[in-house]
């Protein structure tokens, strides 16, 4: 058989993908994030950030980033090497004090924290049971592992007890993973009985709160805060500084036992430069923020109900979502672009998030709110999708 070439391989994967309305572009931004840009030449308001407390560009991150003198940018090597500066230390040891953990660890993304936990705690033999609208990161990190994985129908509880029954019979460990927020659905996993069933089935419980930790909970922190529920020494907590902090990078908290496997262990851990020293003094500052921010995250909570209010008025097919992430249900992918691209005109920036991101036939708009915004703004908003609605009337079919 003769070779390919990579033109003749994927020319028509890609010629496919334009047809179905499937391609990926990536708008381009010439401003800082705000909830005012400029995106591809276009002055908008944006929607679709997960900046949920504005601090990507708050003036006291550039604050800190002016007093970062005796650092460097770079790292240099790895943690392990010479790159565990102070500045992460001292982060790691704030994060798990604010969660009231005993330790936690930094990594460079979260999708490297999801990758480093599944694929070192869970050994061939043990099961993976997993949320199917579990975040791609958790699903890639379930395939790194030598555990078998396991998806259950999106919060279906009993299909995870009749897992979890199962695996009790067969003697096999299990670890149950799921997003505290769905990122793209915006609902909670029901923790509270997800916490019992791990408790009575002796399973280990990962909680990928990356939209939870700073927007959720009266302070912020995160999902378990809001069930007011309190995690165990066989559950491990992933977040991440891209969303509520403003910054980047994430971290994992737990026990000290957990911590110290991850760093003997973990090769998304051991395996890579440490990030910017800079990056976890700035992130500091943005903790402080994060839990200073009662009073943004109850203007989120008011933004989120209006913004529910105002859409259900217009007739709009929402998700029972109590979180920053509003979907607005649209089915075809091409629609979802039709109606995306209408609301930029309008000087509005609402993605269309589509297949494989979501399942088939579920395109859908993905609003996020940030206490940054305006009641205007969001009002302008909701009158630009009634037009919509308008202008596209089977939406409702
Ligand atoms: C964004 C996100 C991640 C990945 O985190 P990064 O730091 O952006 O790599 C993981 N899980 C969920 C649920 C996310 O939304």
């Amino acid at each position: 058989m003769s070779q390919e070439s990579i033109e003749s391989r994927f020319a028509p994967i890609l010629a496919e993908r334009e047809v179905a309305a499937l391609t990926r572009r990536r708008p381009l931004a010439t401003s800082a994030q705000t909830p005012e840009m400029q995106i591809n030449g276009l002055q908008v308001v944006n929607f679709s950030s997960n900046d949920y407390l504005g601090l990507a560009n708050h003036p006291k991150l550039k604050e800190a980033l002016q007093s970062v003198d005796s650092l460097s940018y770079g790292s240099g090597a790895a943690h392990l090497v010479t790159g565990h500066h102070l500045e992460h230390h001292l982060l790691e040891d704030e994060i798990a004090d604010w969660l009231g953990c005993e330790r936690a660890l930094l990594f460079s993304t979260g999708y490297m924290a999801n990758l480093a936990v599944q694929q070192t705690l869970m050994q061939k033999g043990d099961w993976i049971l997993a949320d199917k609208l579990n975040h791609a990161s958790l699903i890639d990190g379930a395939r790194f592992s030598d555990a078998d994985l396991k998806r259950y129908p999106h919060n279906d509880m009993q299909a995870l007890e009749k897992r979890l029954k199962q695996a009790q019979a067969e003697n096999r460990q299990c670890l149950i993973v799921t997003d505290g927020v769905f990122s793209m659905d915006g609902d909670f996993a029901p923790l509270d009985e997800i916490q019992a069933l791990a408790k009575t089935y002796q399973a280990w419980l990962f909680v990928d709160d990356a939209h939870g930790f700073g927007a959720v909970g009266p302070h912020g922190q995160g999902t378990f805060e809001h069930f007011g529920l309190t995690p165990d020494d066989n559950t491990i907590l992933m977040g991440t500084f891209g969303k509520a902090f403003g910054t980047s990078g994430a971290f994992v908290a737990g026990s000290e036992i957990l911590i110290e496997t991850l760093i003997q262990l973990a090769r998304p851990y051991i395996y890579t430069t440490a990030s910017s020293p800079i990056n976890a003094k700035v992130t500091r500052e943005a903790l402080r923020l994060v839990q200073d921010a009662d009073d943004a995250r109850q203007q989120l909570q008011r933004h989120i109900q209006h913004f529910r209010d105002g859409a259900a008025q217009i007739g709009l097919t929402l998700w029972p979502s109590e979180s920053a992430i509003q979907p607005i249900m649209i089915g075809d992918s091409q629609r979802a672009l039709d109606w995306s691209d209408a609301l930029k005109q309008q000087g509005y920036w609402v993605g269309a998030i589509r297949p494989p991101t979501v399942p088939k036939n579920t395109a859908r708009l993905r609003v996020t709110l940030s206490a940054s915004h305006t009641s205007e703004q969001i009002d302008g908003l909701l009158a630009a999708l009634a037009q919509c609605a308008d202008a596209f009337p089977s939406h409702s079919s």
